[in-house]
């Protein structure tokens, strides 16, 4: 029986929605989840930039809810606060079992996505696994929509922060995520982990990312120029030199409503204007994905292997 080291529950501001409710007598947050772990999935995923899959693909753990809630969610199936699903992991140490088995068949790194609601259980699973002697690269896969200590609660257990960074503008962030503090917040969130990590990305011989920080930025259909200041704000601000992922694989998701401006891909036009920002801009480590890509990213969580 492992030790209840989540004191942070029972009065939960562990991100910037601030609830202070507690949630060990329920779900009753914005992110309507209770003190024990919600993980729609724990399985190996190779369709992350090539340096956080690694040859050997990453030991990805979903975590299922979310503090940001966007209407657009690529990973709705589980992102739901009114979401639950019976065959989820509600047990620390199922979720722990299930890692080693995968850190077995070969994974290097484990990442934890979506997991700001959960930081306590991630840094509890991260010392249990070093306690049994075992250090995968950890990556630490975030919405951005996080609170400074937070952060500084991980520091030393998380090898790679991989961040979102959603919007630069308070009235996109307030219609799409309900968050207008959001482009406030996640300047913050990454000028601390850019304290913790740098602009150095430090990458294995086989290919794998080992410590460090990568900033991930979706471009939504219409919100070219948004996607573009985002890029100058970092440059300004951090560096030109961190490793930067510019996706373009939105689509609009099954619950997106019909009439909605996110209710249709990203044009090529649009797209190139972005990719031009990011090179007129100076930038030169990361990944940029083809327009096309979209149609191979999308996972679907009803299943036992999402991405299979
Ligand atoms: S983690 Fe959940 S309950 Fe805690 S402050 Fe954030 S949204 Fe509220």
């Amino acid at each position: 029986m492992l030790p209840y080291p989540f004191a942070e529950y029972n009065e939960c501001r562990l991100c910037p929605r601030n609830c202070g409710v507690d949630r060990t007598t329920g779900p009753t947050g914005y992110c309507r989840s209770g003190d024990q772990p919600l993980v729609a999935s724990v399985c190996l995923h190779q369709g992350e930039e090539p340096v956080i899959s690694g040859p050997a693909g990453i030991c990805n753990v979903f975590f299922a809810h979310c503090n940001l809630q966007c209407v657009y969610c690529q990973n709705f199936q589980i992102s739901r606060v009114k979401t639950e699903n019976a065959f989820w992991i509600t047990n620390q140490s199922q979720v722990i079992e299930q890692i080693i088995g995968l850190l077995a068949q070969g994974a290097k790194a484990v990442g934890f996505v979506t997991p700001t609601h959960f930081i306590p259980h991630v840094r509890s699973i991260v010392n249990e696994l070093r306690r049994r002697g075992l250090f995968p690269v950890t990556v630490y896969n975030t919405n951005g929509y996080e609170r400074i200590e937070s952060l500084k609660s991980l520091e030393g257990l998380i090898d790679v922060y991989l961040p979102d960074f959603k919007y630069i503008d308070g009235k996109t962030a307030s219609s799409f995520s309900a968050a207008s503090d959001y482009p406030e917040v996640v300047g913050h969130a990454l000028t601390e982990m850019y304290r913790q990590k740098g602009s150095n990305l430090i990458i294995s011989e086989e290919g794998l990312a080992m410590n460090g920080m990568l900033i991930r930025h979706l471009v939504l259909p219409g919100f070219g120029s948004e996607s573009i200041r985002i890029l100058e704000w970092i440059a300004a601000n951090l560096s030109n030199r961190l490793h930067v992922s510019i996706m373009s694989q939105y689509y609009p998701a099954s619950c997106i409503a019909e009439g909605h401006p996110l209710k249709r891909r990203l044009h090529e036009d649009e797209y190139q204007l972005v990719l031009a920002a990011l090179e007129n801009l100076g930038f030169e480590n990361g990944y940029i994905q083809e327009l096309e890509s979209e149609k191979h990213y999308r996972p679907d969580f009803s299943k036992a292997h999402p991405f299979g």
